[in-house]
């Protein structure tokens, strides 16, 4: 009997190693992993220059206070600074405290400004910043607030696709706009480029704050390192982890100079973030997704991928309803409840894991080969010839 709490359901599977888009089970079976640790595996599984880059340090330095100065945190964020909108980092070890983090950096913002009346944030109904207290009341989700009230306030809500409602929730008190570039969790739901380029022009015009989580969709998995570079704006504060340490945890909070501004010494702290381990591993990740063609490399894979898929609903239109995502960030929409059809899935070796609106969610490493797509889109084809 496991002594785990049973906050999960988890599948019946153990795995003994992993190698690239594989993962081998205990039990002997060979599975292709499109899970890949819910898009944090970046580079797969066991990548040897991540694997090099955890033991140099793990021989030097595991963990040092923030009271020091700590020259791999320094070397990441100054990568992030010159590759990004961002002029300044706070390193955290999750994307709900990275989330929960860019909440607390807008409202000390306004505060620092002199206006601390403008403490709300206006989010996305259903959608998916974390599990900490203040991000599941962030979410507006009744199943993730469900038993955990008393509400924390300061959480105003839209619905998806509604211009006008947005419009309409944004008032005096409105700090910023925080939303996913794309929705993971709720069914890989992309914010069209014209969409960003709007809420980036509202929030001008009101002097409000664009939050973009991109917890879930940064770090390379969109074909380009952030998401929202496909709109071509710029966001206040981005809320990145998954990805970034490839598999190691580390979160973090992107900010521009006028918010970080705000977060002057002692205001905000972590005991575990930018640990020296986890922020080696950070930067070999970022070593290897801006070495030359490499995004290129991950749009174009998605290209040849998304067309496999909507091949796929061409053939099969009554059992797959709609192919979305950006990047390697895809959805497969079922008409039908989509569980029975992960697990047949997996009953044929291939790995991939559940989002809202009864979305397939597929997740390969950034580096998958063509081969191991085709292996992906043999089995689905496969899967819905019998479902
Ligand atoms: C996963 C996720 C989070 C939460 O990250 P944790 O590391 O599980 O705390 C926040 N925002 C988005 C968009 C996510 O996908």
């Amino acid at each position: 009997m496991s002594a785990l709490a049973k906050n999960y359901n988890r599948r019946k599977i153990a795995f003994k190693r992993g190698k690239g888009s594989f993962l081998y089970s205990t039990s002997g079976k060979k599975y292709l992993d499109f899970v890949q640790g819910i898009a944090v595996n970046s580079l797969g599984h066991a990548n040897p220059y991540l694997i090099n880059a955890l033991n140099n340090q793990a021989k030097k330095v595991w963990h040092v206070s923030n009271a020091f100065i700590i020259p791999e945190g320094e070397k990441l964020a100054n990568i992030l600074k010159q590759k990004t909108f961002a002029d300044y980092v706070m390193f955290q070890n999750s994307g709900a405290e990275a989330t929960e983090a860019a909440i607390k950096a807008a409202r000390r913002y306004f505060y620092s400004i002199g206006k601390p009346q403008k403490n709300r944030i206006l989010c996305i109904k259903n959608s998916f910043h974390g599990r900490t207290l203040a991000t599941i009341f962030a979410s507006g989700s009744k199943k993730m607030t469900e038993g955990f009230g008393p509400k924390i306030s300061g959480f105003d809500h839209f619905n998806f696709g509604d211009h006008k409602g947005l419009k309409k929730a944004i008032t005096k008190k409105t700090a910023a706009i925080m939303i996913e570039t794309v929705m993971g969790e709720s069914g890989i739901k992309v914010i069209p480029d014209w969409c960003l380029k709007d809420l980036r022009k509202i929030c001008n015009k009101k002097k409000i704050l664009l939050i973009l989580d991109e917890v879930q969709c940064g770090v390379g998995r969109s074909g380009k390192f952030f998401a929202f570079e496909y709109a071509k704006i710029k966001p206040d504060i981005v809320p990145i982890a998954k990805g970034l340490g490839g598999g190691f945890p580390i979160g973090a909070v992107l900010m521009t100079k006028k918010v970080a501004g705000a977060m002057i010494p002692g205001s905000h702290g972590s005991t575990f973030g930018g640990n020296p381990n986890a922020c080696a591993v950070g930067l070999e990740v970022m070593k290897q997704i801006f070495k030359k063609g490499f995004l290129r490399n991950v749009e174009k894979s998605s290209k040849y991928f998304i067309s496999e898929l909507i091949k796929i609903q061409k053939d099969f239109p009554k059992i797959v309803k709609e192919v979305r995502g950006k990047g390697l960030l895809i959805g497969l929409q079922l008409f039908k409840d989509q569980k029975k059809f992960i697990k047949m899935l997996e009953l044929n070796k291939l790995l991939t894991i559940k989002a809202s609106e009864n979305v397939v969610r597929i997740l390969p490493p950034l580096n998958v080969r063509r081969v191991e797509i085709n292996i992906a889109v043999k089995i689905i084809r496969k899967v819905c010839k019998k479902f």
